[in-house]
């Protein structure tokens, strides 16, 4: 079993004299900025020139700073841009400006464990990553709680790295709810692997060929919609509150007949020999390199799959149906206008 700490084993000395620079005011930028500013820890946030989030920092009472001159006034920089930027700014703004003592830290294995990052053996490499959306870990800790939080030290030259971290994410609040103790690898590779067999990858493919085998065979779609789709909320909340067995014991018992047996019949011995060869991408660093380089050529295949996403038939009878129950997305900005002011 995993190691998990709690306020009471946190040394909030470890982080007190620090300064803590925060690289991007995203998602989890602004959430790091914030609750650690609030923690009585000294921040800035390092953005790049021209960026529609200094304002927003600013008027947060936020320091902000060039990515250059962020990486130089902290002694601890939090690496929060995204997993593919990453390694351009870190040559260009962090390594001219790492001094021997420092640490450099992320909230993602990724540049990490593929080696895109390779800092020099004098400073402290450490990991703090909330198991929730930045929204989630400022919104939690605005109420006094806190969101779950990994830690792991690549690198320990200091001798202090982890209680660095730990003082870290206790900062965040996440001490508040249990921090637990994993490496760059484990996270990095288990990360990639749920979002792409389950969380991401698995559901949504599991969904649209439920919904096509469905509509095919004659349904109308709205009513397929709903039961392959739509419905899953409710069973995902039921199974994130109470586990598959409470879930089980929640639906009928016709539900759960066919869904012991029915179950393994769909995710079958070839869909298992599917995710341990996908497990072994990850872990064999071909994934990494797949999404690097298509990264760096402009992502022209991740555009075309995404657009054919888009021109799916369940978008159009999706987007009719959300619009008869407004109360779904009541007092809710849509994902797309929410991310649109960020940069
Ligand atoms: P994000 O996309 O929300 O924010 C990234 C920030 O970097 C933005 O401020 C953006 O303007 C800025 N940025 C983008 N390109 C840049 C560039 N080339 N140079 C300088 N700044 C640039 O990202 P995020 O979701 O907060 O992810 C940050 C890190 O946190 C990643 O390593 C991610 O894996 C990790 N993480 C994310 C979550 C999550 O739920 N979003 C959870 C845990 C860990
Ligand atoms: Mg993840």
């Amino acid at each position: 079993m995993a190691n998990v700490y709690y306020e009471t084993d946190v040394d909030r000395s470890a982080i007190a004299d620090r300064k803590v620079s925060i690289l991007g005011y995203g998602s989890q930028g602004h959430a790091h900025a914030l609750n650690l500013k609030d923690s009585g820890v000294q921040v800035c946030v390092g953005l790049r020139d021209g960026s529609s989030s200094a304002a927003k920092a600013s008027e947060a009472g936020l320091d902000v700073l060039s990515l250059s001159d962020a990486s130089a006034w902290g002694d601890v920089i939090m690496v929060l841009l995204p997993d593919t930027e990453q390694a351009a700014v870190y040559e260009e703004h962090i390594a001219p400006n790492l001094s021997a003592g420092d640490a450099l830290a992320f909230a993602h294995g990724f540049n990490i464990r593929f080696d895109l990052v390779n800092p020099p053996d004098d400073v402290d490499v450490i990991m703090v990553a909330p198991k929730g959306p930045g929204h989630l870990v400022r919104r939690t800790y605005e109420e006094g709680g806190g969101v779950p939080c990994l830690i792991a030290v690549e690198q320990d030259a200091t001798g202090g790295a982890k209680d660095l971290a730990l003082a870290y994410a206790d900062g965040l609040g996440g001490a508040r709810a249990g921090v637990i103790e994993t490496t760059f690898t484990e996270e990095c590779e288990t990360d990639l692997f749920g979002e792409q067999v389950v969380l991401c990858g698995g559901v949504t493919e599991l969904i649209r060929s439920a919904f096509d085998t469905l509509v095919d065979a004659g349904y109308q779609p709205e009513i397929c919609y709903f039961e392959c789709l739509h419905e899953l909320k409710l069973i995902v909340d039921l199974i994130y509150e109470q586990g598959i067995g409470g879930m089980r014991y929640s639906v009928s018992d016709t539900a759960e007949y066919g869904d012991l047996t029915r179950g393994p019949r769909v995710i079958d011995d070839g869909v298992r020999a599917t995710m341990a060869q996908i497990l072994s991408e990850i872990q064999s660093g071909e994934f990494a390199e797949e999404w690097v380089a298509e990264a760096r050529s402009g992502r022209e295949n991740f555009a075309r799959l995404e657009e054919a996403g888009h021109q799916h038939r369940i978008e159009q009878v999706g987007s009719t149906l959300r619009a008869m129950m407004p109360w779904i997305s009541a007092g809710k900005v849509s994902v797309q206008e929410a991310s649109g002011g960020q940069g």
